[in-house]
Order: structure tokens, then C-alpha cells, then sequence
């Protein structure tokens, strides 16, 4: 028997109960750095196998690391547990339906997330305890993934500083590994002062933030022309000033946020937008004061990591799923538009499958897809440890990221079928690495080419901090 294999019924020996965990987090959706029951939840986990447990990493209450083993190299598998706002669902339908009013749902299926990287982390401690082989594995459960970016302020904070290799893997509607495409993302507020007075007796008097805002906006409308076309500008009315018409308004607030291919991309765009924004209070004769919220980096990829992810996808092949599966991601696909469907299908770069509500293919690694980037926080994990990523189908095919029907999967068959999916393929890349030094010393090599020209810099300015809530809520 392979050592894959042998790592593999070491997950399934444990399943059940990640599985159970998986549901639990799901039934109480926290979202970014309240997370004060599922990291709870985790806590008890990693108790109960027997993990050594380091709590408030960077500072934060809901961020938690559980390591086990010995001497030689230390893997650590990431994990989440964040939900998202306003994605609140019942599980097990085809229609949208909230569970609470207006309340959080689990819309990126990071219940699952969270839960598979522990029975990972899990079956990697069993089998180097059975096994009597030198190794550590570390289980970090990163909290506020979802807009908090709490992994930035884990690798600023040194948590990653000892590790060689980091693993992880996302929920998702094909099976694949992760080609490493993400935006580097800031987010920035912009805060314009004037001075209000009566917009129709004084207006002479008065210096409006709004229009400094609408300036800013109409300026950055007219530097996306000039800007590389994979770079992203968004932004959001924080403060519009006020309801009343009749008093100019004295402060306003826009908060943006500013994508680029890599860091230093980024970084070069920031300085544009500021630029404008400078104008912008110049033209109104208001005062400007930005103050960055949070800023993740681009993912690094690491080639001989994802190789060897892609042959343990390949030995393990897709997700065994069963008709009550297929029926319901079936029912779930109804909901969906065709373009939502052929996007998934863009985006992996592979030919429409008709008649396929559930993934039941590898995608081929290196192949090229659509990219249609999102930032992630993992980012910053690989650019000062050698990191890879899966992709496991927990979901119809086409299901949009962030959307009811993720939250209503999220305790489905397909979901737990691809969360011990994701943990097999995690495991076994591990128990590979711990056995292979050469493959460790590969993998350092690419990440240490691919940084060894622009070091990491953390996009986050010294001062900003985890934006945590003052005390822990009552419960
Ligand atoms: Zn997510």
C-alpha cells in the first residue's frame, strides 16, 4: 500500500466527526472577527485530538494554531471559519428562503474549509504518530477571511515564520489545483472635510466633502483608461454627508478599494488614486485624510507544490458523488442562469459538460482559463512560505461565489463528499513532503526565485491593526 493511501483511511477514520463540525459552523455564521463560537468549536477539536494549542495569534481572539509532532519540517494546513453577511439560508433547498431575517449565511462554504483543513491537519498527526516519522503539522485557523484579511496581520505578526510549506484548499464547483491568480487589494478611506452652511442663503460660505467625493470618483472614472486592465478600482459611499440638501455638506467619506496584479502594481496605482483624490480636495478647497482598512498581496504559485498537488488529485480522482447528490445540484443548477454555468466552465478553462450538475473530472494542471480574479489573504502566506491551494466541487457547477445557493449546499451531500475530498488531497501532499526532501527543497527553491528579486513588503502600513471588536459579546 502507498503512503497516500494509507494517509487517506486515516481520513476516513475520522470523517464523521469533521463532518458534524462542518455542520455546527455552519448553523452559527459568524462573520469577520466574531467568529467566537467556531473558533470554539475548533479549540475543542484540537483539544480532543491532542494538538498543542497556541491562541490570539497577531492579538485576535478568534484566530487559533493547533501543531503536533517533532523535529523536522513543519506543514501547516490554513484553515477558515468566517461567514458572510446577509447570506442567511435554509439548507437542502432550491429556492432562496432565510433562516434568519437579514442574518449571516455561510455563502463561501467556509464551514467546510475550516473543518477539512483540521481532519488534514488531524490525519497528518495520526499517521506520523503510527508511522513513528519526524515531522510537525500545524492546524492555523485564520479568522475574518471575508473583507478582514486577518492571515495579513498572522504573517506580519510572525506566525508563518517557522514554516516550510503551507496547504490549502477552497470550496468550489470543479476540482482543480489552484492556479495562483489573485489581486493584490487595498482598501482605502477616503475622508474629505469642508464646511457647511446654508446651500441657498450662504453658499458662497460653504465648502462641500460631497463634491469633493463626486470629483474623486469622476477623476479615478477617468484613470481606469490609463491604468493595466487587469487592475480593479472600486468604491463605496461610506458618509454622502447627510440627507438635508439645503446645508452643503461639511464631511464625506468614500471608501475604495484599489486591485493590481501584484504588489508592486498595486502599490503604483495607490499613489495615482491618492493623486486624484488630492485634486479633488484642491477643487473644492476641502481638507483630505486617507487611512488604508486593509491590504492583501497577490498569490505567489509554486510549481513543484502544485505538481505534486495535481498527482494526488489525479491518483484520487474526482469526488465520488451519488444521485441524491447529482438531483439536488440538478435543482440547484435551475436556479442559475445559463451564463452563470458557462462562466464556471470559462473560468476553468474546459468544454461545457451537458448533463453534469456535479464536477466528475481533474481539471489538467496548467490549464488556462478565464481569469476572473478575486484577492484572498492566503496571498500573503505565500509570499514568505511556499503555499499551494485546491479546488474541490462541494457545488453545482456554476453555483456563483457568495450566493444563497452556497449556503444552501453547505450541509449537502456534495459538501461533505468534497470536504473529505479536500482533506485527503491535503493529507496526501503532506505525508508526500514529510517523506520527500527533495521535493521540500524544489519547492523552496521556485518560491525563493519567484521573491528573491522583490522581497515581501507587507502591504499593511505599521499602524493599522486587527479591527476587533472591543470585548466578546454576550452569548
Ligand atoms: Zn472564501
Amino acid at each position: 500500500m502507498k503512503n497516500s493511501e494509507t494517509i487517506w483511511q486515516f481520513v476516513d477514520a475520522r470523517k464523521d466527526a469533521y463532518e458534524v463540525l462542518s455542520d455546527r459552523i455552519w448553523e452559527t455564521p459568524e462573520i469577520a472577527y466574531t467568529e467566537f463560537s467556531s473558533v470554539a468549536e475548533h479549540r475543542a477539536m484540537l483539544s480532543e485530538e491532542g494538538f498543542h494549542i497556541t491562541e490570539n495569534l497577531a492579538g485576535i481572539p478568534t484566530a487559533i494554531m493547533g501543531e503536533a509532532g517533532d523535529g523536522g519540517p513543519v506543514i501547516a494546513i490554513l484553515g477558515e471559519y468566517d461567514a458572510l453577511p446577509g447570506l442567511s439560508q435554509v439548507a437542502g433547498i432550491a429556492e432562496p428562503r432565510e433562516v434568519v431575517a437579514g442574518g449571516h449565511g455561510h455563502g463561501c462554504g467556509h464551514n467546510m474549509l475550516g473543518s477539512a483543513a483540521l481532519l488534514a491537519a488531524t490525519s497528518v498527526k495520526n499517521y506520523l504518530a503510527a508511522q513513528g516519522i519526524k515531522g510537525r503539522v500545524r492546524y492555523y485557523g485564520c479568522p475574518a477571511e471575508e473583507g478582514g484579511a486577518a492571515k495579513v496581520f498572522m504573517v506580519r505578526a510572525g506566525h508563518f515564520s517557522d514554516v516550510d510549506i503551507a496547504i490549502t484548499w477552497h470550496p468550489a464547483s470543479v476540482n482543480r489545483v489552484d492556479d495562483a491568480m489573485s489581486l493584490a487589494n487595498t482598501r482605502m478611506d477616503f475622508t474629505f472635510k469642508g464646511r457647511a452652511s446654508h446651500a441657498a442663503a450662504a453658499p458662497h460660505l460653504g465648502r462641500s466633502a460631497l463634491d469633493a467625493v463626486e470629483l474623486m470618483n469622476v477623476g479615478v472614472n477617468y484613470l481606469r483608461e490609463h491604468m493595466p486592465s487587469d487592475a480593479r478600482i472600486h468604491y463605496a459611499l461610506i458618509d454622502a454627508g447627510g440627507i438635508a440638501p439645503n446645508v452643503v455638506q461639511a464631511t464625506a467619506k468614500v471608501r475604495y478599494a484599489v486591485r493590481a496584479r501584484d504588489l508592486a502594481g498595486m502599490r503604483a496605482l495607490i499613489e495615482r488614486v491618492k493623486k486624484v483624490a488630492h485634486g479633488a480636495a484642491m477643487m473644492t478647497e476641502t481638507r483630505l485624510e486617507m487611512a488604508v482598512v486593509s491590504a492583501v498581496s497577490n498569490l505567489l504559485a509554486n510549481t513543484p507544490l502544485e505538481e505534486a498537488m495535481q498527482r494526488q488529485l489525479e491518483r484520487l480522482g474526482p469526488p465520488a458523488f451519488d444521485e441524491a447528490d447529482r438531483k439536488y445540484a440538478a435543482q440547484i443548477q435551475s436556479t442559475l442562469t445559463q451564463e452563470d454555468i458557462q462562466s464556471a466552465y470559462a473560468r476553468a478553462g474546459v468544454a461545457i459538460k451537458k448533463d453534469t450538475p456535479l464536477c466528475d473530472f481533474i481539471v489538467p494542471y496548467g490549464t488556462k482559463g478565464a481569469p476572473m480574479m478575486g484577492s484572498t489573504d492566503v496571498g500573503d502566506v505565500s509570499w514568505v512560505v511556499p503555499t499551494v491551494q485546491a479546488r474541490i466541487a462541494t457545488h453545482a457547477i456554476g453555483t456563483p461565489g457568495h450566493s444563497w445557493q452556497i449556503t444552501a449546499q453547505g450541509k449537502s451531500g456534495q459538501a461533505k463528499k468534497g470536504m473529505v475530498h479536500a482533506a485527503k488531497v491535503m493529507a496526501g501532499l503532506a505525508v508526500e513532503l514529510l517523506g520527500d526532501p527533495t521535493l521540500l527543497a524544489r519547492a523552496r527553491a521556485d518560491h525563493k526565485s519567484r521573491t528573491d528579486m522583490t522581497p515581501y513588503v507587507c502591504p499593511l502600513p505599521a499602524q493599522v491593526k486587527p479591527p476587533i471588536p472591543p470585548s466578546k459579546p454576550e452569548r
